[in-house]
């Protein structure tokens, strides 16, 4: 697949022309930014782990009748989607508080919701994505009245489908942000951006180790191997495709005494 020019360049991922003008190539890279762009690192190999888990999912969703961008990966870091115009609105779903709104409200870490909570952000990094209202997304017209309730449906059952997702492999979603845009040739919505650990908070069911991107948020560590983890667990990875097999020295010869 042959790439054009780059079209824009976020804090992820890069999207380039290509040869169709209704597609483009999605360009998975390596940074890991986060509390709006003031902690930066580059994690080698991240963008090639979010590259797969983000086509396992939508690939998922798909099948299930979620509309989305993904035609096809292309190759270890990139895919081809469909072109949109990115409807400026980060849709954060929650299942167990923790993160901004634990901040925000005073709500305790962990507490399980009663039933998943629907927010808002505009997708603004100047002013570091502020909480929004529907009222906000009505009265600047960034989505009318139907679309917005379509989207909200489609929230919600994105929800349920990944929690079914991981709940099977051992995971808990406790928390997830997604993007919706407009295709540039029928201007209908669909999902776009990327599902991934970069966006999704992910603990173990048993241990709640931290399985996402709050493993570089929090200074925790080994966050390529909680990917991987990930990964290894919806099937993605497979057991011996990634992981230098164990050396062991050769047990030394013990003479035995007559
Ligand atoms: P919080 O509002 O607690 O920081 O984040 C809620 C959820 O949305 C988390 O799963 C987080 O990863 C995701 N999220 C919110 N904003 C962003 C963002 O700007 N970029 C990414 N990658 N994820 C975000």
């Amino acid at each position: 697949m042959k790439k054009g020019k780059k079209l824009y360049e976020g804090k992820a991922k890069i999207i380039y022309a290509s040869a169709e003008k209704n597609l483009v190539i999605q360009h998975f890279k390596d940074d890991a930014t986060a509390f709006n762009n003031q902690k930066k690192s580059v994690i080698e190999g991240k963008g090639i782990l979010n590259n797969r888990i983000s086509e396992h999912i939508l690939t998922y969703l798909g099948q299930v009748g979620i509309k989305n961008h993904l035609i096809k990966r292309i190759n270890m870091r990139e895919q081809l989607i469909k072109y949109v115009n990115i409807i400026p609105i980060e849709f954060i779903v929650r299942n167990i508080a923790t993160g901004s709104l634990t901040k925000r409200l005073g709500i305790e870490e962990g507490t399980t919701l009663e039933k998943p909570l629907l927010e808002y952000c505009f997708k603004n990094d100047k002013l570091g994505d502020p909480l929004i209202s529907r009222e906000h997304i009505i009265t600047f017209n960034w989505l009318n009245l139907m679309e917005l309730e379509w989207i909200n449906e489609q929230c919600r059952r994105i929800n349920d489908l990944l929690q079914g997702m991981f709940r099977s492999v051992g995971i808990k979603l406790v928390d997830f942000k997604i993007e919706f845009g407009k295709t540039k040739d029928e201007n209908k919505i669909i999902l776009a951006d990327e599902i991934s650990p970069d966006t999704c908070r992910l603990w173990d069911i048993n241990t709640e180790k931290k399985l996402d991107k709050d493993r570089f948020r929090k200074n925790l560590g080994n966050l390529i191997e909680a990917y991987q983890d990930v990964a290894r667990r919806l099937g993605i990875l497979h057991e011996h495709s990634n992981i230098k097999p164990l050396k062991f020295p050769k047990p030394k010869a013990v003479k035995l005494k007559k």
